[in-house]
């Protein structure tokens, strides 16, 4: 497992809708790479503070996963 790989199922990892084998790679990963690690770490972060927020202002969040996608693809900027 490669960094990129590990970033591109960091999402899916957090929301738990990988294989076993994969969450065991990613997981496998994350405890041996410090910058994914750190990565995962502030993921975890962001959708604490978003489900905090959300619960103190009544805003609807747009999905946090799929801004998670944007910030770590370059290649999947909107198109306006
Ligand atoms: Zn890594």
């Amino acid at each position: 497992m490669n960094c990129a790989t590990s970033l591109g199922m960091l999402s899916d990892y957090h929301d738990g809708l990988l294989g076993e084998m994969e969450s065991l790679l990613v997981r496998q990963h994350l405890s041996e790479c410090a910058p994914c690690g750190g990565v995962y770490y502030e993921l975890e972060m962001i959708v604490i503070k978003a489900g905090e927020l959300k619960d103190e202002c009544s805003l609807t969040f747009a999905n946090e996963a799929l801004i998670w996608q944007r910030m770590f693809s370059p290649s999947s900027q909107p198109n306006t």
